[in-house]
């Protein structure tokens, strides 16, 4: 990939690379290209081999599994705060799929390109085992809350999990892709959505859901919500 100059000071949008310092900052953005994410636009699939890393700066992305049968279910949902595709430190295959759940700009670098920079930078390898750390944790706690909690708590704690990703409070969500990020039905996650609605806490019409009261979905959510948060 063509290198090119760096203006000093310069920050990514993700956080991630604009924590582990100047000099890997800079060494990033100049083999990583930015660009803009579709919704609903499959970066991975499961089993895939892995070409290409993505570190979102708007873009939120949902990290899926799935059956053989055709069901999905969310493990992990990643926005500003790290990076998807880690499997091409080690040269493997895809875990699951990625796909776009909210649209946004991204920064994209080629695997081998991600490689040797985390070979050079030890401070990058730490903190990209850290966020797959946070990563595991997330998977783990998705897993016991999709066995234990109400559809109405899982609800809550997706929308206030990609909340606090988002710069805005309004996003575009089908019945359909939230039914495969809550492991439910689509009749069930409707259900959901309208008691969250009746009781004003979203607006919710033609596919473009609105938080109105962020604090009452803090009271909905599980305690699942709090032990992921965004710290
Ligand atoms: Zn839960």
């Amino acid at each position: 990939m063509e290198s090119r100059a760096v203006p000093k000071g310069t920050r990514s949008g993700n956080e991630l690379i604009d924590r582990v310092g100047k000099e890997v900052r800079e060494a990033f953005l100049r083999e990583a290209r930015r660009m803009s994410l579709a919704h609903d636009a499959q970066l991975l699939s499961q089993g895939e081999s892995v070409r290409r890393v993505y570190f979102p700066v708007t873009a939120v992305l949902s990290l899926t599994v799935g059956l053989s049968s055709g069901e999905r279910s969310e493990y992990c949902t990643v926005g500003c705060e790290g990076l998807v595709g880690v499997s091409a430190l080690l040269d493997r295959e895809s875990l699951g799929y990625v796909t776009v759940q909210i649209p946004g700009d991204a920064w994209v670098m080629e695997a081998g390109a991600f490689r040797r920079l985390r070979d050079r930078h030890a401070a990058l390898g730490e903190a990209v085992f850290g966020f797959v750390l946070y990563a595991m944790r997330f998977a783990a706690q998705a897993g016991l809350c999709n066995s234990f909690h109400s559809i109405d708590q899982r609800l809550a704690r997706w929308l206030l999990t990609v909340h606090d990703r988002l710069s805005a409070d309004e996003v575009h969500l089908t019945q359909e892709s939230l039914a495969s990020m809550l492991a439910a039905s689509r009749p069930r996650v409707s259900e959901a959505a309208h008691r969250l609605r009746a009781v004003g806490l979203i607006e919710y019409h033609s596919s473009r859901l609105r938080i109105v009261d962020r604090r009452g979905l803090e009271a909905v959510a599980c305690e699942c919500y709090a032990r992921t948060r965004l710290p």
